[in-house]
C-alpha cells in the first residue's frame, strides 16, 4: 500500500527537500499551500528539486480550520508534517499577533484536524531551538528549560507544548522536532546564511560593494536542510511518538560563517562587511548550541553536510542565480 503523507508549508525550505524525500520513499505527497490573488502558489523551491510535478497540492492555510477538516477528511493521510509557520523571528516583533495565530493557534487548528478526521495519522510538528532563548546550559537536549525570546519562540512553544499535550491527552502518535538552524541554497534570503551567500554573490559579481549585517558575534549551530529532513522521517518511524533535538552539535559566529563565505570566492570579508544598527533585534539569542544524542541513539540519525560544504554549495547556487 502507497503512503501517504501531507505536508504543511510545502512551499519552503524544509518542505521542498521533505517532499523530494518522501518521494524517493515513494510516498503520494500532497502538500497545502496558500494562493495568493496576485500570483499563482509559488513553486520555486519544488521546482528547482524538479518535484512540482510530483506533488499534490492543495489550497489552505493553518488559518482555516474548516479547510483543514476536509482536507484531513479526504485525503486521510497516514503521515502528518506541519512545517508552516511564520518562521522569521525578526518578523514576529512586527507581526507579533500574526506570528501567534499561524506559528502557535495554526499547530492547534492542525493537531484538531487530526484528532478529529485521522487519529491514527503520525504527526509531526516543527519545533525550534528558538524555544532555548535565554538558555542556562552550555549544550541544549530534550530536558534544557525553555526561555523564549521573541513572539516568534513564545509561538513555537505553545506549539511544541500543544503536541506533547495531545500525545498524553489523545494517545496521538505526535512528534516533536526541536531543529537547531539549518539552511541550503533553499533557504529564504531574510535569513542570515542565506543573506550572507546572496550578499557575497553579489559583491564577486560587481553588483554590490557591501555587506550590511547585525550582530555578528551571535553564535548558531547550523546545519543543513536536507539533513534535518531526514531526521523528521526517522522521528515519525518510531513506534513511540517522542521529542528529539536535531543539531550538529557544533556552534559557530555569524562573523566566521560569513568569513568562510567571503574566503570561497577570493574577497576580504573586512573590506565589505559594515555593521548596521538597524539590524539588530529588540532582544537576542546570543548562543545556541545542540546535543542531539538521543536522536543519534534511537534512530542512528546523524548529520553528513558540514558548514563549510554548506555555505559553498550557497554562495555558488547564488553565483549561479545571479550570472542567469
Ligand atoms: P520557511 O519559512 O521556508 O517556510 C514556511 C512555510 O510556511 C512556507 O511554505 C509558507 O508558505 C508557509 N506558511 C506561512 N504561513 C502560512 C499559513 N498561514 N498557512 C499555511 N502555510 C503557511 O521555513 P523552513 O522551511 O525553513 O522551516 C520549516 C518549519 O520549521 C517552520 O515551521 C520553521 O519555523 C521551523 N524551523 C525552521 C528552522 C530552520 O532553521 N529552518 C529551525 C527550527 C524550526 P508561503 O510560501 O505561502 O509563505
Ligand atoms: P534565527 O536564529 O532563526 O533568528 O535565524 P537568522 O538567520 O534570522 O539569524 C541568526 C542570527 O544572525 C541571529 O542572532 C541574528 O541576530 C544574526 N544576524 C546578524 N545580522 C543579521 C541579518 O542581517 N539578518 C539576519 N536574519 N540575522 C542576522
Amino acid at each position: 500500500m502507497t503512503k501517504k503523507a501531507l505536508v504543511t508549508g510545502i512551499t519552503g525550505q524544509d518542505g521542498a527537500y521533505l517532499a523530494e524525500l518522501l518521494l524517493d520513499k515513494g510516498y503520494e505527497v500532497h502538500g497545502l499551500a496558500r494562493r495568493s490573488s496576485t500570483s499563482d502558489v509559488n513553486l520555486t523551491r519544488l521546482e528547482w528539486l524538479g518535484i512540482e510535478r510530483d506533488v499534490r497540492i492543495v489550497d489552505g492555510d493553518l488559518l482555516d480550520l474548516s479547510g483543514l477538516l476536509r482536507t484531513m477528511r479526504d485525503i486521510a493521510p497516514d503521515e502528518v508534517y506541519n512545517l508552516a509557520a511564520q518562521s522569521f523571528v525578526k518578523s514576529s516583533w512586527q507581526q507579533p499577533i500574526l506570528t501567534g495565530q499561524v506559528t502557535g493557534i495554526g499547530v492547534a487548528n492542525v493537531l484538531e484536524a487530526v484528532r478529529l478526521q485521522k487519529p491514527d495519522a503520525r504527526f509531526y510538528q516543527a519545533s525550534s531551538s528558538e524555544m532555548y532563548g535565554l538558555i542556562q546550559e552550555p549544550m541544549q537536549s530534550e530536558t534544557t528549560p525553555f526561555y523564549p525570546r521573541s513572539p516568534y519562540a513564545v509561538a513555537k512553544l505553545y506549539g511544541h507544548w500543544l503536541t506533547v499535550n495531545y500525545r498524553e491527552s489523545f494517545g496521538l502518535h505526535a512528534s516533536s522536532g526541536i531543529l537547531f538552524n539549518h539552511e541550503s541554497p533553499l533557504r529564504g534570503i531574510e535569513f542570515v546564511t542565506r543573506k550572507v551567500t546572496d550578499g557575497v554573490a553579489r559583491i564577486k559579481l560587481g553588483q554590490a560593494k557591501e555587506l550590511r549585517l547585525g550582530n555578528i558575534d551571535a553564535k548558531r549551530d547550523w546545519g543543513h536542510s536536507k539533513d534535518y529532513v531526514r531526521a523528521m522521517w526517522l522521528m515519525v518511524q518510531q513506534d513511540e511518538a517522542d521529542d528529539y533535538v536535531v543539531a550538529t552539535g557544533r556552534t559557530t559566529t555569524v562573523r566566521e560563517m560569513c568569513r568562510l563565505a567571503f574566503e570561497h570566492v577570493g574577497l576580504n570579508i573586512d573590506d565589505h562587511l559594515v555593521i548596521d544598527a538597524e539590524l539588530f533585534r529588540p532582544a537576542e539569542v546570543e548562543v545556541l548550541l545542540g546535543n542531539p544524542q538521543k536522536a543519534r541513539e534511537k534512530f542512528g540519525w546523524e548529520p553528513k553536510i558540514s558548514l563549510e560544504d554548506m555555505i559553498v554549495e550557497m554562495v555558488e547556487a547564488d553565483l549561479k542565480r545571479l550570472e542567469k
